[in-house]
C-alpha cells in the first residue's frame, strides 16, 4: 500500500476515493492531506537527569502542603539552654556571646592574697612592751572569744611605779561599759578598804584583773581565756614591779598561785609570787569587794587581811 493509502493523519480533513483521485488530478493531494501544523505542544517537564542540571524541579503537589519550609536559622541569643555555646570572637568574652549560659565567673585577681600569717602568742607579743603598748596591745587583743562580746578591754588603772598591785578577776557589766577597773559600788568599797591602810587608788596602786574582757553573764573564765590571757598580767607585774600583791577573790588567787586551794585556806598568810627576772613579790589573799557587799559579815576577816598586806611593807 502506497504512503498515499494510508489513513490521513487525524489532523486532515476526511475525503472520499473519488475526491482524492481529484485532488490527485489537480497536483493538490499532498497539499491537501498534509497534516495541519503541529499546535505548540505543551511544555513537558524534561527528564530528571536533565532538571537536575539545568533547572529546578517543581515540588510535587505532596511536597507543597509540607510543613512550611524552614525559617532562617535562628540567632544565637535566642536559643534556648541546650543551645550551643556561640563560637568565640576575638575580644568579646564568652559570657557575652552566650548569655543563655551560667553566669560569668569572676576572673581570678593577678595576685592571689598571702596567705595570713599565724597569730603570734600573747606572751611573745607582749614580752618586749613598755606599758604603754601593753595596754594598746590589750585594747587590739583577739586571743581569744572574749573579745567578741566586750564593750571595752581592761587594761588597768593606777600608779606607775606603783606600791600595791591589786588583781581582781574579771571586769563586770560596769567596767566593760566604762573601760575602767573596780567601778561602781565594788569599786567605792575597795577604794575605802585602801583608804583605811592609808593608801590611794591613784598614788601608790595599780589596780587590773586577771581577764582584761567581760565574760558574758559574768561566768567564770574558761581555761583557755585564762592561758590566753595570763601573759599581759605577767607583763604588768615585770613591768610595774609592785612591792606587794593584793588578791581578791578565790578564782583571781588560784589562777595567781596557781593552785586549786580554797580562799579560806589562801588567805591569812603570805605566798611568794617568783618573777621571770627571779624576783619574789609577796602576795596576800582577800575576798573580792563584790563578795563583801553580798556577806557583810566577812568584811572582818577582809579587814585582817588589809593589815597583813600592811604589816609585810
Ligand atoms: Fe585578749 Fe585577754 Fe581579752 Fe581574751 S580576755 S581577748 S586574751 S585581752
Amino acid at each position: 500500500m502506497s504512503p498515499l493509502d494510508a489513513a490521513p493523519p487525524s489532523s486532515a480533513p476526511r475525503i472520499n476515493p473519488l475526491q482524492r483521485i481529484w485532488l490527485r488530478e489537480i497536483g493538490m493531494e499532498r497539499l491537501w492531506l498534509r497534516p495541519a501544523p503541529a499546535a505548540p505542544r505543551p511544555a513537558v517537564a524534561p527528564p530528571a537527569e536533565v532538571s537536575r542540571q539545568a533547572a529546578p524541579v517543581p515540588p510535587p503537589a505532596a511536597m507543597t502542603e509540607a510543613p512550611a519550609p524552614m525559617p532562617p536559622a535562628a540567632p544565637q541569643a535566642a536559643a534556648g539552654p541546650a543551645a550551643e555555646p556561640a563560637p568565640a570572637r576575638p575580644g568579646v568574652p564568652a559570657s557575652i556571646l552566650n548569655r543563655s549560659g551560667p553566669p560569668p565567673r569572676p576572673a581570678p585577681k593577678a595576685e592571689a592574697k598571702a596567705a595570713e600569717p599565724p597569730p603570734i602568742p600573747v606572751a611573745e607579743a607582749v614580752k618586749n612592751s613598755n606599758l604603754e603598748q601593753l595596754a594598746e596591745q590589750v585594747v587590739a587583743c583577739t586571743a581569744c572569744g572574749l573579745c567578741q562580746g566586750r564593750r571595752h578591754a581592761v587594761f588597768g588603772q593606777g600608779a606607775s611605779p606603783t606600791r600595791w598591785l591589786v588583781v581582781g578577776e574579771a571586769p563586770g557589766e560596769q567596767e566593760d561599759r566604762q573601760g575602767q577597773p573596780f567601778v561602781g559600788r565594788s569599786g567605792q568599797l575597795l577604794d575605802a578598804m585602801l583608804s583605811a591602810v592609808g593608801m590611794s587608788r591613784e598614788r601608790d596602786v595599780f589596780i587590773t584583773n586577771v581577764i582584761k574582757c567581760r565574760p558574758p553573764g559574768n561566768r567564770n573564765p574558761k581555761p583557755e581565756e585564762i592561758a590566753a590571757c595570763s601573759p599581759y598580767l605577767m607583763r604588768q607585774i615585770a613591768l610595774l614591779k609592785p612591792e606587794r600583791i593584793l588578791v581578791l577573790g578565790r578564782f583571781a588567787a588560784q589562777t595567781l598561785l596557781g593552785t586549786d586551794a580554797t580562799i579560806g585556806s589562801l588567805r591569812g598568810r603570805i605566798h611568794q609570787l617568783k618573777t621571770d627576772e627571779g624576783a619574789e613579790i609577796p602576795v596576800v589573799v582577800s575576798y573580792h569587794p563584790a563578795y563583801l557587799l553580798r556577806s557583810p559579815s566577812e568584811k572582818a576577816r577582809a579587814w585582817q587581811d588589809l593589815k597583813l598586806a600592811s604589816r609585810t611593807l
